[in-house]
């Protein structure tokens, strides 16, 4: 349930009415807004009685919210959320690009792709540390090391790094050193990982799961935000489907739906979605057009010898004419890139 109140309402008098609510037995969320101030009601809403709200002289009307995702709802934040990432904005109008190599695999390696990546315009690095692998023969990342690695390239760089948590035992490590935590595609319904980083200070990247619809992906955001950590970036990276050509079918009409349904910025991963370097380029520039606020991106200097993706990965060269193009979409939908 959303109480929406009528504009000029003292702040006061907005504490008062939170006070009343609070004491009907539900949690209650104010929101200050750009134009207009919002009581989001959370919990078990029978308690309280709507036509003794509207009674109240502050109240412009009553929202019954049919969703079961509160904190995530537009209804709850009308104003976009925007996220900040160690100085880096994500959500507002300017794009956010982030890009760099599947995993960490050298010191030479992470450092001149992110040297690359930050001259053409990115604004965060990516690094897997931890790999999620099908099979547990595969390369799976350089754990620890890697992440020092990724620091040793931010401290070179400037740029915040962005890498794959996965498992609720290294968050304080992760709270510590990573910039933007990302909740990988095989974890978003990981629960208790997901409770977990609600209590951690860090702004939390939660790629869409395999198979979840957006409803199950805003679920899982809720998670993390109804234990008190509402910086939650959202990151469409394609989902199963009968088509088997693309590693993954890019879902471009989730981007329009969150915009609609929820607050939260959403980001687009043509690499994952596609799984061929050469299908990027065009998707991310689709992803711009239908509204997405920014791209990952997977950049690796030799995707020959890639230890982990090379398939869809371009190299800086690409890149370069990807940032080229991607300027130009975004300022035909009215965005920029910083
Ligand atoms: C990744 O970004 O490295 C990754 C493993 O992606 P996803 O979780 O979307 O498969
Ligand atoms: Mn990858």
């Amino acid at each position: 349930m959303v109480v929406v109140l009528k504009a000029g309402t003292g702040k006061s008098q907005v504490e008062a009415l939170a006070d009343k609510l609070t004491k009907m037995g539900v949690e209650v969320n104010p929101v200050y807004g750009k134009n207009l101030t919002i009581l989001g009601l959370i919990g078990d809403t029978t308690r309280v009685d709507p036509t003794r709200v509207e009674a109240d002289p502050c109240v412009e009307k009553i929202i019954h919210v049919a969703e079961p995702f509160k904190k995530a709802n537009r209804a709850f934040h009308p104003d976009d959320t925007v996220v900040d990432v160690s100085g880096v904005k994500i959500g507002g109008e300017a794009l956010t690009i982030i890009a760099g190599p599947c995993s960490v695999e050298s010191e030479e390696q992470i450092c001149q792709v992110a040297g690359d990546v930050k001259r053409m315009g990115a604004n965060l690095l990516r690094g897997g540390a931890f790999k999620p692998r099908t099979s547990p023969y595969a390369f799976q990342g350089l754990k620890y090391d890697g992440l020092k690695l990724l620091i040793e390239a931010r401290e070179k760089t400037g740029m915040p790094i962005v890498s794959e948590i996965m498992s609720p035992a290294d968050i304080d490590i992760f709270e510590e050193e990573v910039d933007l935590i990302q909740v990988g595609a095989r974890n978003m319904q990981n629960f208790d990982l997901l409770r977990q980083l609600g209590r951690c200070k860090k702004p939390v990247l939660l790629k869409r799961g395999l198979s979840a619809t957006i409803e199950e992906w805003l679920m899982s955001a809720e998670y993390i935000m109804c234990e008190g950590n509402e910086n939650v970036i959202l990151c469409e990276r394609g989902i199963r489907t009968f088509e088997t050509y693309t590693r993954n079918t890019i879902d471009l009409s989730a981007i329009p739906a969150i915009k609609k349904m929820s607050c939260l910025p959403v980001l687009v991963d043509p690499s994952h979605a596609t799984g061929k370097w050469w299908m990027v380029e065009p998707l991310a520039k689709a992803a711009i057009a239908v509204g997405a606020d920014g791209l990952m991106i997977e950049v690796h200097n030799d995707p020959v010898h890639a230890l982990c993706d090379g398939q869809q990965s371009i190299k800086p060269e690409v890149f370069a004419n990807l940032m080229r193009d991607v300027r130009t979409i975004a300022q035909a939908v009215g965005r920029k890139i910083a």
